[in-house]
């Protein structure tokens, strides 16, 4: 991914920073839209992912729509060209303001998560005289097998309603009047690798799908989130998802009634591959079995790794010498602030180049200023 022509300008960038390859942003928005499309399915972008305008305004233009699980996302959402009417919006704990700002640009669809939720958008709802169209974000029970702090479709995580409350949430909505119920949602994870989660998942969908139907509730919109994973191993060989496999298991065993919609939130998939956070190397320091590479980004600018142990591809980019171990460390005050142990990176030294691979989601999203650093800057493929 990168020549010695990329590499000659990064060294006139002051470090770090992210760098976003739009060519590939691009094939991939391509990509999935195209696999989609096959199949008639819709897609949201989840901005939480990357809110970047550059990177929000290249997504709206190719026609996505926009999944938001804040106030302002949504708000973030509708200035970068996302059409009201293709939003949604997600989170377990929307404060009364999200809802209000929801509700008064008239977004697609609210997704619900409780009952006593249910309950206060009914409210808002008459206070601003509107009807609320909503979904009811639902708890399958399907593990996702991913890392736990990343899994969100088991009855023990926090979002969304169980099936033993659907009774209640029916007998619910028949009396609130200003509820529109338009969707059932699902989002069982994140970085999900095994696409066998995503057939567990059609499965479940498929039973809740034909209980609210039998119930007299048909949902225009299925909704099955995001979650897709990238290949952090190989960011160069598996570039872009295979959204092909994916899109196809939907396809072939979601049963959708009537005229149902079905609804997808890539947000990882789409930007992950994309994005690589640039580093200096500050200092190499010999300890007792590894040499630390002390480099100038830290855990405030990718926490990943500290958050959930994860893995990213660490390159020396202006090194050609020979393979050596090191734990790659980051200046923060902190142990957990360490992007890879036992790397192998060519003969590393002060001044090098570093590039950690594969930071496109959920990366600059992250990001703070602990230890009062400075936020990394942004730098695009078409800029340089
Ligand atoms: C985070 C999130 C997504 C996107 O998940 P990815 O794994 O990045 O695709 C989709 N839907 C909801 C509701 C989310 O919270």
């Amino acid at each position: 991914m990168f020549n010695t022509g990329i590499t000659e300008k990064f060294r006139q960038i002051r470090t770090p920073f992210y760098y976003y390859d739009l060519g590939l942003l691009n094939a991939t928005i391509s990509r999935c839209l195209q696999e989609a499309d096959r199949h008639g399915f819709y897609l949201h972008y989840a901005l939480k992912a990357n809110s970047n305008a550059k990177i929000l305004d290249l997504i709206s233009s190719n026609g996505l729509g926009a999944d938001c699980v804040s106030g302002n996302e949504v708000s973030m959402a509708l200035a970068h060209g996302f059409p009201a009417g293709r939003i949604v919006f997600a989170g377990v704990g929307k404060t009364d303001d999200e809802l209000r700002l929801a509700l008064g640009s008239g977004i697609q669809s609210i997704n619900v998560e409780s009952l006593q939720e249910m309950e206060v958008i009914h409210g808002l709802a008459s206070a601003m005289d509107k009807k609320a169209r909503i979904s009811l974000r639902i708890i399958p029970n399907v593990d996702a097998h991913t890392h736990r702090h990343i899994t969100t479709g088991l009855e023990e995580n926090k979002f969304g309603i169980l099936p033993w409350q659907f009774d209640a949430v029916l007998d619910r909505l028949r009396s609130l009047d200003r509820l529109e119920l338009q969707g059932l949602h699902f989002h069982i994870g994140s970085q999900i690798t095994d696409l066998d989660v995503f057939k567990s998942l059609c499965d479940r969908v498929n039973e809740i799908n034909s209980w609210f139907t039998e119930q007299g509730f048909t949902a225009d919109i299925i909704n099955v989130g995001g979650g897709l994973g990238v290949d952090y191993g190989e960011p160069d060989k598996c570039s872009i998802p295979d959204f092909e496999s994916y899109f196809r298991i939907f396809s072939d065993l979601v049963e959708l009634h009537g005229r149902q919609q079905l609804h997808f939130e890539p947000g990882r998939a789409i930007v992950a591959q994309c994005g690589s956070l640039i580093s200096t190397v500050l200092f190499i320091k010999e300890a007792v079995n590894t040499s630390f590479a002390i480099i100038d980004a830290g855990m405030n600018d990718l926490i990943r790794p500290a958050l959930y142990q994860s893995y990213h591809k660490i390159q020396n980019l202006t090194s050609t010498g020979k393979k050596r171990k090191y734990d790659v460390v980051g200046p923060v005050c902190e142990s957990s602030d360490c992007f890879g142990k036992s790397v192998i990176l060519c003969e590393t030294k002060r001044g090098d180049l570093i590039a950690i691979r594969s930071t496109g989601a959920y990366g600059q999203t992250m990001a703070s200023r602990y230890n009062l650093r400075d936020l990394a800057a942004e730098v695009y493929s078409d800029g340089i």
